[in-house]
């Protein structure tokens, strides 16, 4: 982590300030490892410290070795003291995660110039180590396991809490320390709302059901949508299944360093588009994971990141048809030296329950 922290310490001298305050939870994870819910990173070139306070003094022993544990009473006062007597004239702030009313308290009480700065330590969390590259893929293979626990339970008369709940239990008891985010089960006509929260509406024939979720491993998240049909496919659930899977399997093989997170977007959104399907994929086509369910890069039209060795992104094309239901597909891949490793493993051909 060294090396990761002297590319911060450069970069934010660049900026014009000699230290630098993390106070993004996440962030502090990433640096430090450590867990706990309250503390502050402090890094400048003399020091390298987590300030935290009396109830976590230990824990930050135990989890962040080579960082100095400070431990303090009032978070503000401290890092004034330290920019007093390390004699800091400008300190970087990350701008997203600094509330108004602390900002302008900062600015009273320090002594130093407050340099705004953003993503400096996101940017670094879009490369992953292979060791957390691992802790995703095992978060990835207890959805997978969680989704065939939970197939043959799939059937008219059962609800989308029920699910949502199965799979949250599944993945938990298979060694997830919860969830990634609120298992989305959607089914009928609600499986054409991208983010829709499951409710009693019972599982009926002509049904696409649409289940997207992941947990989280060691810090890590996984994240992956498979869509089932309840009863006899028609043939306009066979059209749109298969456009989203052909959507999918290709912009999935377009995944390689090299290519840009548009240019990936593209792939998916032009095989939807050609059909006639366009207007109805109205969100991106994926995005990163890690510590966080969505983080850097995204593969969007908005997003000109060159995709580089490490970088986990979903894929996750989607039509839906309002008053019809929807179908998303997704997987999760790393972005390796010769293309890429898709860290999903279940299947993708439609699944009917008969
Ligand atoms: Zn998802
Ligand atoms: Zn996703």
């Amino acid at each position: 982590m060294s090396k990761t922290i002297e590319g911060i310490l450069s970069r934010v001298r660049e900026l014009g300030a000699q230290a630098f305050v993390v106070t993004s939870p996440v962030n502090r994870r990433y640096l430090t490892g450590f867990t706990g819910s309250a503390g502050t990173v402090w890094i400048s070139e003399s020091k390298r410290a987590l300030l935290t306070d009396f109830r976590y003094i230990e824990q930050a022993k135990g989890q962040c070795p080579g960082w100095e544990i400070i431990e303090i009473d009032e978070m503000e006062q401290a890092i004034a003291r330290l920019i007093s007597a390390e004699g800091v004239k400008a300190v970087a702030i990350e701008a997203s995660h600094v509330t108004v009313h602390q900002f302008k308290s900062w600015q009273k009480a320090f002594s130093a110039e407050i340099i705004e700065t953003e993503g400096i330590v996101e940017k670094v969390r879009m490369i992953k180590t292979p060791d957390e590259i691992e802790k995703i893929r095992r978060a990835a293979a207890i959805a997978d396991h969680a989704f065939a626990q939970i197939l043959p339970l799939l059937r008219p008369g059962v609800t989308e809490l029920e699910i949502a709940l199965e799979l949250e239990f599944t993945m938990r008891k298979a060694g997830a320390s919860g969830v990634s985010f609120r298992p989305i089960v959607a089914t009928g006509e609600r499986s054409a709302l991208p983010h829709a929260e499951p409710g009693n509406r019972v599982f009926a024939n002509g049904d696409f059901v649409v289940m997207d979720f992941g947990c989280v491993f060691e810090g890590y998240c996984s994240d992956m949508t498979r869509t089932v049909l309840i009863g006899e496919p028609t043939e306009e659930h066979m059209v749109i299944y298969d456009l989203v899977l052909r959507a999918q399997l290709e912009s999935l093989a377009a995944v390689k360093p090299g290519v840009t997170g548009r240019q990936v977007d593209s792939v998916a959104r032009d095989i939807i588009a050609d059909a006639g399907y366009g207007q109805y994929f109205g969100h991106g086509l994926g995005h990163g994971v890690g510590l966080e369910i969505h983080e850097r890069p995204r593969l969007s039209q908005k997003d000109e990141t060159v995709l580089e060795p490490g970088m986990v992104v979903t894929v996750e094309p989607g039509v839906y048809l309002p008053g019809f239901g929807g179908v998303r597909i997704e997987d999760l891949v790393v972005v390796t030296e010769s293309g890429r490793e898709i860290l999903s493993s279940t299947f993708k051909e439609l699944y009917v329950v008969e």
